[in-house]
């Protein structure tokens, strides 16, 4: 007989397994990603009706079939609905993007209370209707660190000497994604021509975000300039595609919908 398991879990890909069924992955903090079938899902008096829906975390028992294989759902039930996702399709686009990072990059098998920290806490904020450009930025940082892969911003990716503050506090740094962090000026000069830069400001950011880690974002700081989060938004695109082995569908045209929106938002708000 199999075991029957209890765990939290946040639903990131619900698909249609058969005329009864559904197939869903989730992620947990004890399991990491794992998939269940949720059978009967798909008739009209099933238990498991509004029980769960994309981005919504929930309470998951079921059973266990194999180590790594999908499991089967015994029941179903919401802890947090973030129903807001569904009347603000930006913050819904931001929400499926970071499910899909999850997806892409998340280890099955194993636990990442980390990973699914930072997943609810950015799931959270988008659903309060904070802007979600700060958040995509936050969340690839915080989703990566997860993942093994913490960009270097303390010290020289390059040399390990810690990072000295350029001359200038807008002088650009190096950030180097194949040694995974950014490089000192000494380093830098020997490098060949840079494609990405960061600001001291940006990776000032970007440390504060991976110190504060996976809690819920407070408001100020996810407050920032515009040209700042272009800078994180390149370098993480870059550093992302190198670890991730290809670039992650939906990434760019996310951050466009994000953005034209915020413009829109913004002038509204100058009317
Ligand atoms: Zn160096």
């Amino acid at each position: 007989m199999s075991s029957i398991f209890r765990t939290e879990a946040v639903a990131l890909r619900i698909s249609r397994h058969s005329n009864t069924s559904h197939f869903v992955a989730w992620l947990t903090p004890d399991r990491g990603q794992m998939s269940t079938l949720v059978k009967g899902a798909r008739r009209p008096k099933s238990e498991f009706f509004g029980q769960y829906d994309l981005f919504q975390s929930c309470e998951l028992l079921y059973y266990e079939r194999e180590r790594s294989g999908t499991h089967i759902a015994r029941s179903i039930a919401p802890i947090k609905t973030r129903t807001e996702l569904r009347h603000d399709w930006r913050a819904y686009c931001a929400a499926s993007y970071v499910c899909a990072l999850s997806m892409a990059v998340g280890a099955p098998g194993s636990p990442d209370r980390e990973m699914y920290g930072v997943l609810n806490s950015s799931l959270d904020a988008l659903a309060s209707g904070l802007p979600p450009i700060p958040i995509l930025c936050r969340f690839e940082t915080l989703c990566m660190k997860s993942a093994g892969w913490t960009p270097g911003v303390e010290s020289c990716a390059s040399c390990g000497h810690k990072l000295d503050s350029p001359v200038a506090p807008n002088a650009p740094i190096r950030f180097d994604s194949v040694r995974g962090g950014v490089v000192c000026n000494a380093c830098d000069a020997h490098l060949p021509a840079a494609a990405d830069t960061l600001s001291l400001h940006s990776v000032n950011t970007i440390r504060h975000w991976l110190r504060a880690g996976s809690q819920h974002p407070d408001t100020r700081a996810l407050e920032h300039p515009r040209n700042r989060l272009l800078e994180i938004r390149r370098v993480m695109g870059t550093f992302i595609e190198l670890h991730a082995h290809s670039p992650i569908r939906g990434r760019q045209l996310t951050y466009e919908l994000c953005s034209l929106a915020g413009q829109r938002r913004v002038e509204e708000g100058q009317r």
